[in-house]
């Protein structure tokens, strides 16, 4: 409410002008809603006891057949975005309904945010509804990747609505009823690039709007850098060089684009370091607070290929391939910049270094995984990409190659492939055994010229080279089972998912990947 909203409260498709968010409420739905999913661990940190979310009346409030007691109106956001490199105008929480905020016992605020609810001012030609299978895996990303340390908005329950929801998908050529549920996600904002980009895209009246969200944005999420004592938070000299000069409001908005930028470019490091693949990198689908947002048609990597992409649309196009995707990211917070500067925020001089600083940071952050993935604390780039090409030739599998990798000892006899490699890389030729074992020689002349004791190394190497990541097949398993109403593999697989860096006994079928026979991206020249 420090923000100006709609004042129109009808629910009908149409642009909004002058707002940042529509009130709206959740359409119930004529059926009794079902909790299926919920995550104690969320409940605990926006302050829920975990036994609440087993009651009829939180599935009632969170599939938004109940409002929330004592909340406030329920709001939709109003933001655009580019969708594949073109500018698409108003999109905004077409299907995202947000209940209100709590605040948890870390004193931190998070909004609740209902995914699935029914249509809002900015569903335009769709129902605003969502299916379970793509709420199961918008659940199930959100918290895996939580558990492997990557930034990411929170899913706290998934309830079936108990409700059918048309889809197209084109099933023996016919449209197809599928059933519908809500995800509740849980995050300090779901503000989103896209949010700044609407006014500044409109120009003109609007864009007196985008200073005031930044202003917001900063002083909830960002306050280190309201005043003075920028300095205190944690990113990176460089941008501190660049805009410690003083606290007058153009300083703010520098900082503020610098950590936005440097946030986003660690992101994508990160995503890079377990092979996630987000699939939709739009502008409307990237965080101002620099988490993973909008779990779609998103893959990890299982048979390496850098040419990956997950989303089906974009096969011609392959502008959101594993490769591609962190020059994305640079693009966006370029677009984020370009929206600041319309609204005179800052000017070119000023934007341009934050904007060029995207490449050093994110090349400094994954390079430094990438180097303890491989034992190293010195990133080797001849080793690294001697890895990968031997890796895209042998179609191996991307988690389970790195993982394998900390077996890997000083003591080996020239040549040899320690036997957990061996698994991974399945069944190498003569040929390709020497191609292995020569690479190999090189990384265990690299771990002995920088001389860490072997077991200091492994550890090191076992908290960045995950076990587990949910990949496509095991997530299909499972979604199929609790569509039949079976939720049994789906919690075991969330159970092992929890703890991604550990080895679990029993737990070898959720390694397993796909045939080779399987490309998983197309090859290019
Ligand atoms: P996405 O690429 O999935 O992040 O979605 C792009 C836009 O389409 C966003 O504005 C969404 O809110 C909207 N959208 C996607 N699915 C639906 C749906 N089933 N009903 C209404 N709006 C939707
Ligand atoms: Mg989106
Ligand atoms: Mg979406």
């Amino acid at each position: 409410r420090e923000l100006p909203g709609d004042p129109e409260t009808k629910n009908q498709r149409r642009q909004v002008h002058d707002a940042f968010y529509s009130f709206v409420a959740p359409t119930p739905t004529n059926s009794e809603p079902m909790t299926v999913l919920y995550s104690g661990d969320v409940a605990r940190l926006i302050g829920l006891d975990p036994a609440e979310c087993e009651r009829q009346e939180f599935a009632a409030i969170f599939s938004g057949n109940a409002p929330l007691p004592n909340g406030p109106r329920p709001w939709a956001q109003c933001y655009g975005g580019h969708q594949f490199g073109m500018w698409a105008g108003q999109l905004g929480d077409g299907r995202a309904i947000s209940l209100g905020e709590a605040v948890g016992p870390d004193g931190k605020t998070y909004e609740l945010q209902l995914k699935g609810a029914g249509a809002t001012p900015y569903s335009r030609m769709a129902d605003g509804r969502a299916v379970l299978r793509s709420s199961l895996r918008e659940f199930v990303a959100s918290e895996a990747m939580y558990a492997l340390g990557i930034p990411t908005t929170r899913a706290l329950s998934l309830v079936g609505t108990g409700a059918k929801v048309l889809r197209d998908m084109f099933y023996n050529g016919d449209a197809k009823f599928e059933p519908g549920a809500v995800v509740c996600r849980v995050s300090p904002s779901f503000v989103r690039f896209g949010t700044f980009q609407l006014p500044a895209m409109r120009g003109g009246d609007q864009l007196p709007l985008i200073a005031p969200l930044a202003d917001y944005i900063i002083r909830h999420h960002y306050p280190h850098l309201e005043g003075a004592g920028f300095s205190r938070n944690g990113y990176s000299d460089r941008m501190k060089l660049l805009s410690l000069s003083g606290a007058g409001r153009e300083d703010r908005y520098v900082a503020f684009l610098g950590e936005v930028v440097s946030r986003t470019a660690n992101l994508l490091a990160s995503w890079q370091s377990v092979g996630f693949v987000h699939g939709v990198g739009n502008t409307d689908n990237f965080s101002i607070l620099g988490e993973t947002i909008d779990y779609g048609p998103y893959g990890f990597l299982e048979r390496f290929d850098p040419n990956f992409t997950p989303n089906t649309t974009d096969l011609d196009g392959r502008r959101y391939t594993y490769r591609a995707q962190p020059g994305i990211g640079h693009w966006n917070c370029a677009q984020l910049a370009n929206a600041f500067m319309t609204a005179g925020l800052l000017d070119l001089e000023k934007a341009q270094p934050i904007v060029d600083s995207y490449a050093d940071i994110m090349m400094e952050a994954y390079t430094g995984r990438m180097a303890r993935k491989m034992g190293l604390t010195k990133y080797d780039r001849e080793l690294a990409v001697g890895l990968v090409t031997l890796m895209y030739e042998d179609k191996a599998d991307f988690t389970n190659t790195f993982r394998a990798l900390a077996s890997v000892s000083d003591g080996d006899a020239p040549g040899s492939i320690p036997a957990p490699l061996e698994e991974a890389l399945e069944d190498l030729s003569e040929e390709r055994r020497s191609a292995w074992g020569k690479w190999l020689d090189g990384l265990r002349a690299a771990h002995r010229a920088e001389g860490r004791p072997e077991a200091a190394r492994r550890a090191d190497q076992d908290d960045v080279n995950p076990c587990y990541v949910p990949r496509n097949q095991l997530m299909q398993i499972a979604i199929a089972r609790a569509e039949a109403g079976d939720y049994d593999e789906l919690k075991a697989l969330m159970k092992v998912l929890e703890r991604p860096y550990e080895e679990q006994p029993g737990a070898e079928r959720f390694k397993v990947t796909p045939p080779k026979e399987i490309r998983m991206g197309v090859e290019l020249l």
